[in-house]
């Protein structure tokens, strides 16, 4: 990574050392430096008149209106070197401010677009879109468009960057908190388009001269002073290629149960189910419910030295120590069944499934799970009786199964209403029922709340929690799978035996003002019946 945002990273990292936000960091860096701190920098309306783009870009400051001499705000002191620059090239010497990093790398993304400033001057060396495929290559601008995307991504915490041609245009989109969020792009990013393709494609080492397969790459980065590894994979469109980049940060531990903000009712079951040597816990949620997530961390609750411990995974999201990880490579004829058939020969005690999709790998996991082993696995199931069923549907024995099940979750992420902005939540009679249609009762109104939108969210909105369900596999819920009763029927015993559902678990974060009736609705509703 050159210059750009380097400061901001360093911002960052002193915040994450002291535990607190940039925003609580950067006061504590200006008083440091003998600075000045500004929490509502009031910016230059026009940054170009009063220094050039790419110097501001390389230290990273924007200009501020004032009307004495040349204010420039940024995120960490300047030294010695950044001093001399800026006085060379404003000819005076400038008056520094320090600004949360958060509000200035948004600055910079609002005025500018990504990475604009270092595209500044660059309008005339761009080729006119030829269909020379070699001028894509190593164009400078493109890789400083990339970089610019990684950092913006690692700062806000994006999951996904899309890039997506949209006719003559050039569209980028990142997912943040769950949701997709345009990206503002310089005003001659379209004449880059396919340039940024290729550059993406480059480091994913694929195959430049293939534009009608699709193909899939990685590559590691650094951005915003943290590692990620990011994987790739392209699709033929209409008007071009589509890419997309999955950010995994790499070093980063996953997290223990306790930390996923579990309810306590599903977060004790899980506990319980995984003090047993062996049986069968099965997670259930849609794509980007935070399952995964949740079973490294159950892992990881299980894992000691006394044990051991293999991953069939597709693909290996994140790295757990202490365990042997396995990547399934079906077009090698190394599907999950086939991984799975040969772990179960190297004496494991504790294997995590990533996915059970077939009836093969759910017969060996099923199996597996009555000789001894621990397995947890995750499905594509509504809810947690669900799981039972799909697993039925899969054609697993409803004995076999009923023996070996320890436990059955479902799970989905919902958005945390922002502390820094919320209030009190006033709904309608109207929308107060249909929440409480959507989710089985009418919620109490007292501690709803919502947020308005601030600096340090988004909407109203910041960061995720997960929330869940889990049916024990109680002696009861046991006989009735064996009876093959429907979902319907576990679900209520399970009630019956103490299960929170996910839909009253949403209710009750809402209430709680965790997060939004509407978000709770929105993410929970379906698992209902
Ligand atoms: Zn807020």
């Amino acid at each position: 990574m050159n210059a750009t945002g380097d400061r901001s990273a360093l911002q960052r990292r002193r915040a994450q050392e002291l535990g607190v936000r940039p925003e609580q960091a950067a006061p504590l860096i200006a008083k440091e430096a003998g600075l000045p701190f500004s929490e509502e920098p009031n910016w230059h309306p026009d940054p170009a008149s009063v220094a050039p783009l790419a110097f501001l870009s390389s230290i990273h400051a924007l200009p501020l209106s004032c009307d004495d001499g040349v204010h420039l705000a940024t995120t960490w002191a300047p030294d010695a070197s950044c001093e001399s620059w800026a006085r060379a090239t404003l000819g005076t010497k400038p008056i520094w401010t320090i600004v949360a990093a958060p509000a200035l790398d948004s600055a910079f993304a609002s005025r500018f677009g990504v990475a604009a400033a270092n595209l500044e001057g660059s309008g005339e060396i761009i080729p006119e879109e030829t269909e020379a495929e070699d001028d894509a290559g190593d164009d400078a601008a493109a890789a400083k468009l990339v970089e610019g995307l990684l950092t913006r991504a690692a700062g806000e915490g994006a999951t996904d960057i899309h890039v997506e041609p949209w006719g003559r245009e050039l569209a980028v989109r990142m997912r943040v908190d769950g949701e997709l969020e345009p990206v503002p792009l310089p005003a001659n990013a379209a004449a880059l388009r396919r340039s940024v393709v290729a550059r993406l494609k480059v480091l994913a080492k694929l195959d430049l001269s293939e534009r009608r397969t699709p193909q899939d790459g990685r590559f590691s980065a650094e951005a915003g002073g943290r590692r990620f590894d990011i994987r790739v994979s392209t699709l033929p469109a209409v008007h071009g290629e589509s890419v997309s980049l999955r950010l995994l940060e790499t070093e980063a531990t996953p997290p223990v149960l306790s930390e996923l903000g579990l309810p306590s009712a599903a977060l004790n079951a899980f506990s319980e189910a995984t003090t047993s040597p062996h049986g069968i816990v099965v997670v259930t949620g849609p794509t980007g419910s935070g399952k995964t997530t949740t079973l490294a961390a159950l892992m990881r609750s299980v894992m000691r030295p006394g044990l051991r411990a293999v991953t069939v995974e597709d693909p290996v999201e994140r790295e757990l120590p202490g365990a042997v990880q396995v990547q399934v490579r079906p077009e090698l004829g190394l599907g999950f069944a086939q991984v799975l058939r040969s772990v179960l020969r190297q004496d494991p005690d504790l294997i995590l499934v990533g996915e059970i999709r077939d009836r093969e790998t759910a017969d060996i996991a099923v199996r597996a799970s009555l000789t001894g082993h621990l397995v947890l696995t995750t499905l594509h199931a509504n809810d947690s009786a669900g799981a039972v069923e799909r697993l039925r549907d899969l054609g697993v024995e409803p004995f076999l199964l009923a023996s070996s099940l320890r436990l059955a979750a479902s799970q989905r992420l919902v958005r945390k209403v922002c502390p820094d902005c919320s209030t009190k939540s006033r709904l309608s009679k109207e929308l107060l029922l249909a929440a409480g249609k959507a989710l089985g009762r009418t919620p109490k109104e007292d501690g709803l709340r919502k947020g308005s939108g601030c600096r340090f969210c988004r909407g109203g909105y910041r960061g995720r929690t997960a929330i869940a369900e889990a049916l024990r596999a109680s002696a009861s819920v046991r006989s009735m799978i064996a009876s093959r009763a429907s979902a319907t029927e576990i679900r209520a015993l399970g009630v019956t035996e103490g299960m929170v559902t996910l839909p009253e678990e949403a209710l009750r974060a809402a209430e709680a003002g965790i997060t939004t009736l509407a978000e709770a609705a929105l993410r929970c509703a379906d698992a209902h019946g």
